[in-house]
């Protein structure tokens, strides 16, 4: 590895470049305005791709409905292939090229779609979510060719440019290419999440996923007044507040029945896995500025993040939330709110449960008012950890930072991956580039320079580990 371990070093100030050239195309999926530049970052990234003979195509998506009114053209997905070798292995990695909105009036201290370094660290809209880690793998492939050293595996890209606006489209797509493009696929490695912690690299094997509840309760054809009509009705914001009130105690524990049924019990073996995990409570609890946390150890808080379901209440839409006094009855209100969901729990078992122990409160409680619960919801994920694509990576962490991986999960759901490995029935890795610190999502969102040449790197050894695993 050497050789090319020595080529990303030198071309690193190469590489960085190429990266601001990426940051400056503000391919923002969520502005209708800005959808030309999505498409421009598209073209952009399929012509570097094309430089390196990747055998590449642009797969259209079809329309998009506005929730306003209207269609808008979705931008392509870029399909690459690199290899198509029988007596090797075929990995597909997975990355995206559109971007959260930035303004520098939301709070940047830099221009957001300037690529500007300060102290060792990339700021920019996208740096580190996820034209970083894009380009890593570019990277990666040009160390390869340019030191004449043959790609031990076939190599397959998605590279999509609607991530941050649900993946529209993307899921259908995938599903119509299980017996073309996504046949034969031996791993799959997606590089869109982060590290646990500033210092230490890891590999993610769970993700949470989510139920949604609209809890809608209406007591009149029209808003009230409560000097008139108040003492008179039933009211809507009392029987939801009532209900919205018995759905998790003090503890964080749901109040549903049946609700942890289906959850798998943690078996001494998984339990180990976040013994050594490089995460302080104490940092966290000051980060986010609360007076205290839910649990008091790392392993319990850790576990109730990723493994557990936890019910969060969101909001009520239809209820009065100005500054001021007001003295409106509101006819109708509907009460938000989620439950994540973990491995085993099956949504539309979730879901019946939770609507079934609404209407029963509803009842008890007696009120004559109109209630409607409406649902939707998607699956947990969780990896098989122990799968020779999560070893050749921990392989490659050690080879790279010198030191073993954190096996982490996270508390949010992405979608995409789920999708992938049902198109595939592939064993899905996450290798995340950047660290804990980068706010991919927030102001001021950067990449470290030494964790895009390191992360560069892991790519370019991830391969190499999988290569010796032969056919
Ligand atoms: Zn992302």
């Amino acid at each position: 590895m050497e050789p090319v371990f020595k080529y990303i070093d030198d071309n690193a100030d190469r590489f960085i470049k190429r990266l601001g050239t990426a940051v400056a195309i503000p391919s923002v999926s969520a502005s209708v305005k800005l959808r030309p530049e999505v498409r421009r970052m598209v073209e952009w990234t399929k012509a570097e791709m094309d430089k390196l003979n990747i055998q590449t195509e642009l797969l259209e998506l079809g329309d998009q409905v506005l929730p306003s009114s209207g269609v808008l053209k979705l931008p392509p997905v870029i399909f690459g292939q690199l290899g198509n070798d029988p007596k090797k292995k075929t990995l597909l990695a997975y990355g995206h090229v559109d971007v959260q909105p930035a303004n520098k009036s939301d709070g940047w201290d830099t221009d957001p779609f300037l690529l500007t370094e300060i102290d060792g660290k990339l700021y920019g809209r996208g740096t580190s979510d996820d034209k970083g880690p894009v380009l890593g793998w570019l990277n990666a492939i040009e160390a390869y060719q340019n030191q004449k050293i043959d790609l031990p595996l076939n190599l397959k890209f998605v590279f999509e440019a609607m991530e941050e606006s649900d993946s529209d489209g993307l899921a259908n797509l995938l599903m119509s290419k299980k017996d073309s493009f996504l046949k034969d696929i031996d791993f799959i490695c997606i590089s869109d999440n982060n590290w646990l912690s500033k210092n230490r690299p890891c590999l993610t094997y769970g993700l949470r996923g989510v139920c949604h509840f609209f809890v809608e309760v209406e007591c009149s054809s029209k808003d009230l007044h409560s000097g008139v009509f108040g003492g008179s009705v039933h009211e809507a914001m009392s029987d939801l507040i009532f209900l919205m009130n018995s759905l998790v105690d003090v503890k964080g524990r749901i109040l549903i029945p049946g609700i942890y049924d289906s959850v798998e019990p943690i078996t001494s073996e998984e339990d180990s896995l976040y013994k050594d995990i490089d995460f302080d409570l104490e940092d966290l609890r000051k980060d986010i500025g609360c007076e205290k946390l839910l649990h008091s150890s790392k392993v319990e808080l850790l576990q109730h993040n990723w493994r557990h379901p936890c019910l969060s209440l969101h909001g009520i839409e239809g209820a009065f939330s100005e500054p001021g006094a007001k003295t409106v009855i509101p006819r109708k209100v509907t009460g938000k709110f989620s439950i994540r969901i973990v491995p085993n729990q099956d949504p539309d078992e979730v879901q019946r449960l939770t609507k079934s122990y609404l209407e029963n409160c509803h009842k008890t409680r007696g009120s004559p008012n109109k209630l409607r619960v409406t649902t939707s919801g998607s699956p947990a994920w969780i990896s098989d950890y122990k799968h020779e694509n999560y070893t050749a990576a921990k392989k490659a962490c050690k080879k790279v930072y010198g030191v073993e991986p954190d096996m982490t999960r996270e508390g949010g759901s992405v979608p995409v991956v789920f999708y992938m490995e049902k198109a595939t029935s592939t064993n899905v890795l996450l290798l995340p580039m950047g660290a804990c610190d980068d706010d991919p999502h927030s102001q001021n969102e950067k990449l470290d320079i030494s964790k895009f040449i390191d992360g560069t790197k892991l790519f370019a050894a991830y391969i190499n580990e999988l290569g010796k695993l032969g056919k």
